[in-house]
C-alpha cells in the first residue's frame, strides 16, 4: 500500500539555475515590457554545467520559439506588492499583482516566449540564440520548455486591460548621433539604429514621466548610454556616450 505524502501548504522550494542571458539591455530602463516588440534585441542563453550538454536540448532545433523561465534577480531583493499600477493604464489604476506581469511578484519568476534561431555548441559552451528578448543581461534562467502552437497560441484569448500591441513612436537621430551609430555599427556589425529605433519608439518613459518634454533620458544599450529627449511627439537621440561597464 502507498502512503500518500503530507499534504503541505506554503511550502518553499528550491530552483536550480540552468542557465544565463547575454542581452543588448545592460540597465532595465528601455527594455520592453514584452518580448516580440524590440525585434533587434539579440540575446543568447548560455546553458550552464552540468546543463550544458546536447542531450538536454536534443529535438528542440525544430521549435521556432521557447518559453524561458527565468528570475527577476535586479529586482528580487525589493520584495512584493499586492497591487500595481501597470504602465499600460498611465499609472493611474491599481490592479492585483496576479492580474499584471509585474517583476514584484511574490516569487520572482518571469517567463518570456522568445524566438529560438539556433543552437550552437562548441568548447564545452551550448548556447541557443535569441530574437526579441525582454531580458536584462545576466538574467539567471530556471527552465527552458518548447512552444506548442497549438496549445499556447489562443486567437480567441481576451486580453483584459492590455488588448492591443504596443504603439511605434518616431524616432530621430541628431547628425553627430547619426554619424556615432554608423561608425559603431561598422566597428561591432551590430544593428545598432534599428534597436535605438524600435527601443525609443515604444517610448520607455515611465507613466510618470510621460508629459515631461525636453527632459534628457540615458539608455544603457551594449557598451553605450544612448542619450534622447522627447520633442514634439517623437524621441530625438542627440548623442552616444561609452559606458564603463561594471
Ligand atoms: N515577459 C516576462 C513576463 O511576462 O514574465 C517579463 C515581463 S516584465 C513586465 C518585463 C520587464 O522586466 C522589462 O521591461 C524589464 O524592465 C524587467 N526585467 C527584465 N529582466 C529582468 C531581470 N533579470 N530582473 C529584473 N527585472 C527584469
Amino acid at each position: 500500500m502507498t502512503i500518500p505524502k503530507a499534504l503541505t501548504l506554503n511550502a518553499t522550494f528550491q530552483f536550480q539555475q540552468i542557465g544565463v542571458i547575454r542581452s543588448c539591455y545592460r540597465q532595465k530602463f528601455g527594455i520592453p515590457r514584452q518580448p516580440g516588440i524590440v525585434t533587434a534585441a539579440e540575446a543568447t542563453l548560455e546553458l550552464l554545467p552540468p546543463f550544458n550538454q546536447e542531450n538536454l536540448v536534443r529535438g528542440l532545433e525544430g521549435f521556432s520559439h521557447i518559453w524561458v523561465h527565468f528570475i527577476f534577480h535586479q529586482t528580487m531583493d525589493e520584495g512584493w506588492r499586492p497591487t500595481i499600477r501597470p504602465p499600460r493604464l498611465g499609472g493611474r489604476q491599481r490592479m492585483g499583482v496576479f492580474a499584471t506581469r509585474s517583476t514584484h511578484r511574490p516569487n520572482p519568476l518571469g517567463m518570456s516566449v522568445l524566438e529560438l534561431q539556433s543552437i550552437t555548441s562548441g568548447s564545452g559552451r551550448l548556447i541557443l540564440h535569441l530574437g526579441a528578448a525582454d531580458l536584462l543581461d545576466g538574467t539567471p534562467v530556471v527552465d527552458i520548455k518548447p512552444y506548442l502552437p497549438y496549445a499556447d497560441a489562443l486567437p480567441g484569448a481576451e486580453g483584459g486591460f492590455a488588448p492591443l500591441p504596443v504603439v511605434m513612436a518616431d524616432v530621430k537621430f541628431t547628425d553627430q548621433a547619426m554619424a556615432q551609430c554608423l561608425r559603431y555599427e561598422q566597428r561591432t556589425g551590430r544593428k545598432l539604429i534599428q534597436l535605438i529605433e524600435q527601443v525609443l519608439g515604444q517610448d520607455p518613459r515611465p507613466a510618470y514621466l510621460h508629459k515631461t518634454i525636453g527632459r534628457q533620458h540615458g539608455t544603457a544599450l551594449w557598451d553605450l548610454n544612448v542619450v534622447w529627449e522627447c520633442i514634439d511627439e517623437c524621441f530625438l537621440v542627440k548623442e552616444l556616450e561609452q559606458r564603463v561597464e561594471q
